[in-house]
């Protein structure tokens, strides 16, 4: 089930920052990006997909691609939160902490278009 997503109040901080669904927190940090480009109800989507530094372009049947719009052009964005996806696993002389992250799975935005609005929820 998505989760609306939610961003910081931008009158009290003067941006409006992303905030992670699991615990509120504001320290989250993007990885990849895949797009999807498809004109309306079109039989065939282009889709963007980050591997590594590189992105792949490749045309799909529409029916066939992940894409958040049933019917539109749509983006999804993975991110790590720094308090859900990070364990301490050390603290040196300094006091300084080593983060590890602990593998988990990775959040997915979705922003896409639907019936003339544009969405943003966590899929
Ligand atoms: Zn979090």
């Amino acid at each position: 089930m998505p989760i609306p997503a939610s961003v910081t109040d931008a009158a009290t901080s003067n941006f409006a920052a992303l905030k992670c669904p699991h615990c509120g927190e504001m320290y989250l940090h993007q990885e990849n990006v895949t797009i999807y480009h498809r004109a309306e109800d079109a039989r065939y989507t282009v889709v963007m997909a980050q591997n590594g530094h590189d992105m792949v372009v490749t045309k799909f049947p529409s029916e066939e691609v992940m894409n958040p719009s049933s019917r539109r052009h749509g983006i999804v964005i993975e991110f790590w939160c720094e308090y859900c996806n990070m364990e301490y696993t050390s603290v040196d002389s300094a006091g300084n902490e080593t983060q590890m992250n602990k593998g988990a799975e990775p959040l997915k935005l979705a922003i896409y278009q639907h019936k003339g609005y544009t969405l943003m929820e966590w899929v």
